[in-house]
């Protein structure tokens, strides 16, 4: 998912549509815009995307002075309209607007101890509990509640809440998402990536720190915590697939970091080819880092149909598998009798990888070498990736070698985990620089109570 939230202006509604653009590829399910006037909260959410859910002058419904708003990329809580954030909660004693990045690990656990005490949910998102956990909350004031139900909950959680009369933006303490302050004008912002202050012209402060409450009124910006930051743990794939190119994350550029990863997959093994191709869109960067330091000239072997979106964010394997071939077409005179290098950025179910394959042979190409800027992913993501089940992961019981079967290459080679992190270039101390590697070692950062649920089986 992708959350953006904007304080001090006077037309925030066009604002954070424009923002949520740059969001999109973070989620393709629905996305919503809840503005506030000071009295009133609004909202404008629908299925599908952020163009079809604010056309026909839906967003001039949307007056006010600040916003809240988010993509959604339904891992937790399937889709269907009423888990569409930010959620709204009106109420005679403080409405607010959540809009959350993540997922909480033990939403399951606080939810039934939370119906016991007669809460009843109105969605099947793990956000709520966020809104139930700080309206049960005892303390008077608004950021000493927020600051209860954060310290209870575990997982991932870049979160942005609107009330009437404030924004508050919190970061979990291992700081799993990417979260950025900024500010345009006179008014602060908040978003998932950089790429959101690119587009609408906004200057980038710096990250939400672990553990960080921001609350951001018309005062201005103040800092506090609802806890002590944690080892730091950000998401690995953000990096490795996720984020835009032209994002930052602490300051390290994606489409950088992605070309290091394929140069030090370069470095690490040896292949004869006459090209080298990257899947796109999320390859190329990689792509060209290989090529650039293996010395096999880059070419595209591959086009991409824009017209479709992520493979991968359809919910179904048959969507998926449909989405692939309507999504990709080799360029055959390109790849024609060459030994083709093809890489990518990750292998999940292998789905992609297969068929690319297929593909090339089909278009001629004499060998397929598929190399992969990261390595195998052996467990599932808890904390909001779609990384699903044991079961569905080619590499969870595979070696490569089988893998290399599967998918029909002619080999098959996966970038080392400290290759990786090295690449990336976090300058953060400890064991994993920095990093969540939990779908890739099974070493998870927060506790995971035994039967948790995977996001997506909630
Ligand atoms: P596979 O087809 O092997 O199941 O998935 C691998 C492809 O999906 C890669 O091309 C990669 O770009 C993309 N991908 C990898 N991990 C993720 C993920 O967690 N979420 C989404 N949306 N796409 C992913
Ligand atoms: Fe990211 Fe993997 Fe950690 Fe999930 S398990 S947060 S995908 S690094
Ligand atoms: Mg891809």
């Amino acid at each position: 998912c992708g959350v953006f939230g904007i304080w001090g202006h006077p037309d925030p509604a066009p604002i954070s549509y424009y923002g949520l653009h740059a969001l999109q590829h973070r989620g393709q399910e629905g996305a919503g815009i809840v503005v506030t006037d000071g009295e009133f909260l609004r909202a404008v959410k629908g299925e599908g995307l952020v163009n079809d859910v604010f056309s026909n002058g839906k967003l001039e419904k949307l007056q006010g002075k600040a916003a809240v708003a988010h993509v959604r990329y339904a891992t937790a809580g399937g889709s269907g309209l009423e888990n569409v954030q930010p959620l709204l909660f009106n109420s005679t004693t403080g409405s607010l607007a959540i809009a959350h990045n993540g997922n909480i690990v033990n939403a399951g656990r606080l939810k039934r101890s939370l119906e016991q005490q007669g809460s009843i949910f109105q969605t099947t998102s793990d956000t709520e509990v966020i809104a139930h956990l700080l309206k049960k909350s005892h303390y008077n004031s608004l950021v000493e509640r927020a600051k209860e139900a954060l310290r209870l909950l575990d997982g991932a959680f870049a979160v942005v809440i609107l009330t009437e009369d404030k924004l508050l933006v919190a970061q979990d303490p291992h700081g799993m998402r990417p979260l950025s302050l900024g500010k345009l004008d006179d008014a602060w912002v908040v978003a998932s990536e950089t790429s959101a202050f690119d587009l609408i012209g906004a200057e980038v402060i710096r990250s939400v720190e672990p553990g960080e409450l921001l609350i951001i009124n018309d005062e201005g910006v103040r800092s506090e915590r609802f806890s002590e930051p944690a080892e730091r743990a950000i998401c690995t794939m953000e990096y490795v697939y996720f984020s835009r190119p032209d994002s930052n994350i602490d300051g390290i550029n994606i489409h950088m970091a992605r070309k290091r990863l394929g140069k030090q997959l370069a470095n690490e093994i040896q292949i004869d080819a006459d090209i080298v191709t990257g899947v796109p869109d999320s390859s190329i960067s990689a792509a060209i880092g290989f090529s650039e330091a293996s010395g096999i000239p880059y070419e595209m072997g591959l086009i991409k149909n824009r017209y479709v979106g992520r493979t991968f964010i359809q919910p179904s394997q048959d969507l998926r598998e449909r989405g692939v071939k309507m999504k990709l077409s080799p360029v055959r005179q390109v790849v024609a009798g060459k030994r083709v290098v093809m890489v990518d950025d990750s292998i999940v179910r292998g789905t992609t990888s297969k068929r690319i394959v297929k593909m090339l042979k089909d278009a001629g190409a004499k060998e397929v070498h598929v190399v992969i800027s990261s390595p195998p992913l052996k467990s599932p993501c808890f904390y909001g990736i779609d990384i699903s089940t044991d079961s569905e992961l080619i590499a969870s019981d595979n070696s490569v070698e089988e893998m290399c079967e599967l998918i029909g290459a002619d080999s098959l080679s996966f970038l080392s985990v400290e290759g990786m992190v090295g690449a990336i270039g976090r300058p953060d101390e400890g064991k994993n620089c920095g990093h969540c590697l939990a779908c890739f070692t099974g070493e998870y950062p927060t506790p995971i109570a035994p039967n948790t649920k995977l996001p997506h089986e909630k």
